[in-house]
């Protein structure tokens, strides 16, 4: 057993490559061989989110707080609140993010693939963003 205290890991800003607007990471736990599995807290100030990207083994998303979007390649621009619970498949490229005015909270739980969990691509546009 391994108890992480809150607080214990620091919190640590998007890089500007892979995110548009202001992101703070918390990392929550971290996999040891032979586990996979990585989870962060993510939380994004009104308007920012992530690039287009995908994940080799998919990625599971669950709303914490605040007013988000999230859209996948050929979908539509999809609201999410708290307490939603969204899935992403291996390499179903996507982007999530806050509301135009409102910040938003997930934690994301992905398994590392070759030390890797994301693809990044190219940035969502503030036209991508607002769906126009
Ligand atoms: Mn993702």
């Amino acid at each position: 057993m391994q108890i992480t205290r809150a607080g214990q890991t620091p919190s640590r800003k998007g890089p500007a490559a892979w995110f548009t607007g202001e992101i703070r990471i918390d990392p929550l736990f971290n996999p040891e061989a032979p586990d996979r599995v990585q989870g962060a807290l993510v939380t994004f100030q009104p308007g920012a989110r992530t690039a287009w990207h995908t994940h080799p083994l998919g990625q599971t998303l669950i709303v914490t707080a605040g007013q988000g979007r999230v859209q996948r390649a050929g979908g539509p621009i999809e609201a999410i609140h708290p307490g939603d619970v969204i899935t992403f498949a291996p390499g179903e490229r996507h982007w999530h993010g806050a509301a135009p005015d409102t910040a938003m909270s997930h934690i994301a739980i992905h398994e590392v693939q070759n030390g890797e969990t994301v693809t990044w691509a190219d940035p969502v546009t503030e036209a991508d963003y607002l769906g126009q």
